[in-house]
């Protein structure tokens, strides 16, 4: 069987650590007929557009992609082009494991645990008010009119949005996946005692879903307390469902609890469709340098087997890259012990294949 996979380089150092990834998996021996596709700043000039409609055509024919980062610009430019691919193609949860490999240096040892995010909802529905402009300017005057509050005239508005809809699926996604892989227990996350509205819909739904799992424990915290947990003890956590934006925070808190962004894999997964991508970002200051640590999307792509049913192959590649971590001397420098210099991101991928082929 060959498996037609959509695949995104993106930019910065996606196009290296992706290449890297696409070399491991074809050494699993698993046949992949791969489908190139740009997205991004560079395609603007050709297509008018960072995410041609192109790419997701072969996304949604193929209902699988490995995708790199793509950067965005900061505080202005054009809207983030990984959160509209999620949510055009509708892939509603965002499945980050955390793990600890023996040989990563780390803060904690034995450390596994996995933050499904909540993937189009919360403050990424990008619905914004630019400040002094005349619908921002309605806006505050609805909110005096309504006695909501006063807002300030000169300020920005950025809605935070959370449905029942959207809430009950992310959560009950979190519970099926607990179920599926094992795990025991799932704290959801909210800031409820202040977001009565959003968060506090999240947090009732929440309890809602967790009453049809009685097999599996529930529990809740607010964010800010997560935060402090998650640093004293994360041994504690199993499967966090969370918000968006918090999502998005604890998934990298969570890595840096494991040995950082380098190791640390994700997936975005809808009902027709999943977009396999590492939690962290384009990197630009090590753009095109060979130093990047590809294995956060290597483990991605662990991810992507086990959801393609190769579960075997799956396996072998999550083992010879945990092999390759355990010799300490084919890493990047930012997972190398005793703050060595590290070798480049493509020597890591000929030590996995080499660690693959010897079985
Ligand atoms: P980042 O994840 O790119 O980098 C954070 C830190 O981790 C930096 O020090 C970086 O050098 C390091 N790092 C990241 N990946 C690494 C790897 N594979 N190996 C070794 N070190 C690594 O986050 P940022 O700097 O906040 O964002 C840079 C750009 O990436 C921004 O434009 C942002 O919008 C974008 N971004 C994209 C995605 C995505 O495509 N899904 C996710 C996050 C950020």
């Amino acid at each position: 069987m060959v498996y037609n996979v959509t695949l995104i380089p993106g930019d910065g150092i996606g196009p290296e650590v992706t290449e890297a990834a696409r070399r491991v998996l074809e050494a699993t021996g698993v046949a992949f007929r791969w489908d190139m596709e740009k997205a991004g700043a560079d395609v603007i000039d050709k297509y008018g557009t960072p995410l041609p409609d192109s790419v997701l055509g072969s996304v949604r024919k193929n209902k699988v992609a490995l995708k790199g980062p793509i950067t965005t610009p900061v505080g202005s430019g054009f809207r983030s082009v990984n959160v509209a691919l999620r949510k055009k193609l509708d892939l509603y949860a965002c499945v980050r494991p955390c793990k600890t490999y023996p040989g990563v240096p780390s803060l904690y040892k034995d450390v596994d645990l996995v933050v499904v995010r909540e993937n189009e909802e919360d403050l990424y529905v990008g619905i914004e008010f630019e400040r002094g402009t005349p619908e921002a300017l309605k806006l505050i005057q609805l909110t005096a009119e309504t006695k909501r509050g006063n807002i300030s005239e000169d300020s920005g508005i950025s809605l935070k949005v959370i449905s029942e809809t959207g809430s009950r699926r992310i959560v009950r996604f979190a519970f099926e996946y607990a179920c599926a892989y094992g795990r025991k227990k799932v704290t959801a996350i909210s800031k409820a005692n202040i977001l009565k509205f959003s968060d506090g819909l999240f947090l009732r739904v929440a309890r809602e879903v967790a009453l049809g799992y009685p097999g599996i424990e529930f529990e809740d915290r607010l964010v800010d307390n997560m935060t402090m947990q998650l640093v004293k003890n994360p041994r504690q956590f199993d499967v966090i469902v969370a918000p968006n934006l918090y999502g998005d925070i604890l998934s990298d808190l969570c890595a840096g609890l494991v040995g950082g962004l380098g190791v640390a894999p994700g997936a975005n997964v809808g009902d027709e469709v999943a977009v396999f991508e590492p939690t962290h970002g384009s990197a630009p200051k090590y753009s095109g340098q060979n130093k990047a640590n590809p294995m956060a999307v290597m483990l991605s792509g662990v991810m992507m087997l086990r959801h393609l049913g190769e579960e075997d192959a799956a396996g072998r590649l999550e083992k010879a890259i945990a092999d390759v971590i355990v010799d300490g001397k084919n890493v990047t420098y930012d997972i190398m012990p005793d703050s060595a210099s590290g070798v480049g991101t493509s020597q890591v991928a000929d030590a996995v294949i080499e660690k693959l082929a010897a079985g």
